[in-house]
């Protein structure tokens, strides 16, 4: 069967930037291999994507051609007795679960949103709702194989090519496309948890209470009022979820089914939740923003007084799922969207910083509609974003007029986290300037991957629009000419 490849519009997921772009759907290795070298041979850049599920440009390649591994998507085994799966690059995390759930077992990481690829997630390196007990997706990982752009393929693990492997998981498609994933689940009693709220009247609270339990938690994560300011700043709520004990469910049969996990499409049973982006629409501004974190806060306080309820793992780890196409609320027009800005900041300084984020945002007429509060730790990965600290997601909404400003404004408030010693999730990313990776990483570890780079892809055939805003200055990726001849 030929090779399938079209021209189409290839978007951030956020909406507010992208470009059209010949792209291509290597189903196998071989598929991909003569990608590679006819890319060489052209010289034109190769962009790797998975669903384009990152909130900005990290899957986006405005020079060359866009790989999608779509239909490289074959499950190629799962043992249910150790919970070790072994996939395609294109496998998402929601063919996953459904997969590995009714054997007991779950995603040991996984995103807000389930439609993801493996290579996506491990690409970028992704962090959940446990990532403070955990670690990030990487962790997970047992082994890959990992196609390079010279045409060489290169299995790693721990113990193989470590420096690849820990090179190339969070090194976001730029040293070679992940051609099969093996990685660990957890094994899980029932299909459902138990989750207690904790509301608190303000950012220290929230802190207080994670820092607290981040000894008998499986799962933390704060959703936080940005409108609300003085003694009230950062409040919101904590979902904090427990994973049931064996016998804690009557019936565990029943809840690890596909079925007892499917999200309903309707609300209330009679609205579809389809259309409930159409109604957003008329709340998706400061004062319809400001009464729903309001109101949310005030649910959380009211839930926070009721003893915990059982959610299903996808309604509490996809709940941003639930109502399909909600970004579409921030408007469908050109130049309208969302960004998100997600500062990771180390543990001594957060509380300060990330009240000072939210102070600024108040002041300057930027707030965020959605904040999302998470605690994490350090993992061994070359280029990752955890670190011993916290971040907070905010998403920002983007429209023509507001956009210069708001990105001006959103690499102030970058600077404070960088002089903090913070870093930044570059699937979030959309306004980080050049120059950013030499102010969050150590010299020698840079120049590590660049050595591997170099290596594996003499030509520099694979980039994207991340990695040429990002990255170039120090390290004169970008005054390099797009190579003519192999
Ligand atoms: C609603 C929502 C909620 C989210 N919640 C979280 C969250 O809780 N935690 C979190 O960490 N992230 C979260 N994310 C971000 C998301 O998990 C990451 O952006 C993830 O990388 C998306 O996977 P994807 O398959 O869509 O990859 P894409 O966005 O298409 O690509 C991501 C990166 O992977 C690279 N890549 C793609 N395919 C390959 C390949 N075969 N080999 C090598 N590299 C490849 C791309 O070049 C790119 O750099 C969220 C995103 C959304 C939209």
């Amino acid at each position: 069967m030929a090779l399938a490849r079209g021209y189409r519009y290839v978007e951030h997921w956020g909406m507010a930037g992208g470009a059209t772009a010949r792209v291509l759907y290597p189903r196998s290795v071989e598929e991909l291999r003569a990608i590679f070298a006819e890319a060489r041979a052209g010289g034109v850049p190769l962009t790797l994507r998975g669903s384009g599920n990152s909130y900005g440009d990290a899957s986006t390649g405005s020079r060359g051609h866009v790989i999608e591994s779509s239909r490289f998507d074959r499950m190629l085994g799962f043992d249910p007795a150790t919970g070790i799966a072994e996939v395609e690059p294109g496998v998402t995390v929601r063919d996953l679960w459904r997969h590995t759930l009714p054997h007991g077992w779950w995603p040991r990481v996984v995103s807000g949103t389930s439609f993801p690829t493996l290579a996506g997630i491990a690409a970028a390196n992704i962090h959940g709702k446990n990532n403070f007990a955990v670690g990030t997706v990487g962790d997970a990982i047992l082994e890959f194989d990992l196609l390079a752009a010279d045409g060489t393929l290169h299995t790693c693990s721990r113990t193989r090519e470590p420096e690849l492997f820990h090179a190339a998981i969070g090194g976001f498609g730029l040293l070679g496309a992940f051609t099969r994933l093996r990685l660990q689940t957890k094994h899980v009693h029932s299909g459902e948890l138990e989750v207690a709220t904790f509301a608190g009247k303000n950012l220290r609270e929230l802190m207080g209470y994670v820092a607290a339990h981040t000894g008998d938690a499986d799962y933390l994560v704060g959703w936080i009022d940005c409108f609300a300011r003085g003694d009230g700043l950062g409040r919101g709520q904590i979902h904090h979820g427990r994973c049931l004990k064996e016998g804690e469910d009557a019936r565990p049969h029943e809840t690890l089914t596909v079925a007892h996990q499917e999200l309903s499409p309707m609300l209330f049973g009679l609205f579809p939740k389809s259309e409930l982006w159409r109604v957003m629409r008329f709340v998706n501004r400061d004062r319809g923003m400001r009464a729903i974190n309001g109101l949310r806060y005030w649910q959380g306080r009211l839930e926070g007084l009721l003893p915990p309820r059982r959610w299903t793992h996808v309604e509490f780890s996809f709940l941003l799922d639930s109502v399909p196409n909600w970004k579409w609320s921030y408007g469908r027009r050109p130049g309208h969207g969302l960004v998100q800005f997600q500062p990771f900041v180390p543990q001594e300084s957060a509380h300060a910083l990330l009240s000072e984020i939210l102070r600024r945002s108040e002041a300057r007429g930027f707030v965020s509609y959605l904040g999302v509060l998470k605690r994490h730790r350090p993992d061994p990965f070359w280029l990752t974003h955890a670190l011993d600290g916290w971040s907070l997601a905010l998403d920002y909404k983007v429209t023509p007029a507001t956009r210069a400003a708001l990105f001006a404004f959103l690499r102030e408030l970058a600077e404070l986290v960088l002089a903090a010693g913070g870093r930044f999730y570059f699937a979030k990313d959309s306004v980080l300037p050049s120059g950013v990776l030499a102010r969050m990483f150590p010299r020698e570890r840079l120049e590590a991957f660049f050595a591997l780079k170099r290596a594996l892809d003499p030509h520099g055939v694979l980039e994207s629009d991340l990695w040429r805003r990002v990255a170039p200055d120090e390290l004169a990726l970008d005054q390099r000419p797009v190579p003519s001849s192999p």
